[in-house]
């Protein structure tokens, strides 16, 4: 028969609700402990630009982000025009297909070329600069694009016809993602999205619509990096653009 003690012993190891030091020391054993409760994490401040996308959700099958997966599919392999017989990669497109701003440029350069994304150059830096330290937004919140898709030769400013083969490209992907406000950086953009002629001194004084959405007009950010007076005027655009979408300004 088993020791009354030995069994009172067995019952408390097995209980394990007695205090160890109680317990002689060859049945103790280790308490299987269950994690702590984890408690809820308070949201850390951030000093990272806040996104401003119209719809974070997930892309479904028919939303914005599966129609310009769906579009860059269709025309990767577009030579409608002869800049698709030098381009390295064609830059279809970056950002946000749910932006509520869309940033339009004349057309990639040498660095975007060969990374297949639009904006990556000085100029581009100076675009995100722009964007994620005076707007206050991350890149990634907006969609950015150009009125061609491959890189002209030399950078040189793409020619009507060439830029009349691609701007269906480019309403293509406005209509997917309609922003409520686009902004053409330079005259090209101004030029061969709207059919307008003007300077952009002039342009920029003006208020234009396209498929009504509110269109700004500034500086494209090489203008700004040959000649920085270009960039106080730009940067009162932009507060312009910020006002219109009623996101804080700062000055
Ligand atoms: S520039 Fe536009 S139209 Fe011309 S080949 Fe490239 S994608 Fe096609």
């Amino acid at each position: 028969m088993t020791d009354p003690r030995q069994r009172v012993a067995e019952y408390l190891k097995w209980q394990n609700t007695v205090s160890p030091f109680l317990l002689p020391k060859e049945l103790l054993v280790k308490r299987p402990v269950a994690p702590a409760p984890v408690a809820p994490v308070a949201p850390v401040a951030s000093a990272e630009p806040v996104a401003i996308s119209s719809n974070d959700g997930p892309a479904t099958g028919d939303g914005p982000a599966a129609a310009m997966t769906a579009f860059a599919r269709e025309i990767a392999g577009c030579r409608s025009c002869r800049l698709g017989e030098t381009r390295t990669n064609l830059v279809f497109g970056d950002g946000d297909p749910h932006a509520r701003i869309m940033f339009i440029g004349e057309g990639p350069g040498r660095d975007e070329d060969l990374q297949g994304v639009p904006f990556v150059g000085r100029a581009g830096q100076l675009l995100t600069k722009i964007i994620e330290s005076g707007m206050k937004i991350p890149r990634s919140s907006v969609y950015i694009a150009n009125i061609v898709k491959c890189r002209p030769p030399e950078n040189r400013v793409p020619h009507k016809d060439e830029a009349a083969a691609c701007i269906g490209h480019l309403k293509r992907q406005i209509a997917i993602v309609r922003p409520e406000a686009i902004v053409l950086l330079g005259k090209t953009a101004l030029q061969y999205l709207l059919g307008e002629e003007m300077s952009i001194n002039e342009a920029r004084q003006q208020v234009f619509h396209y498929e009504g959405i509110r269109v700004f007009v500034t500086y494209h950010p090489s203008a700004l990096l040959r000649n920085p007076d270009y960039k106080r005027p730009t940067w009162e655009d932009i507060k312009k653009v910020l006002v219109f979408l009623g996101l804080p300004v700062e000055n």
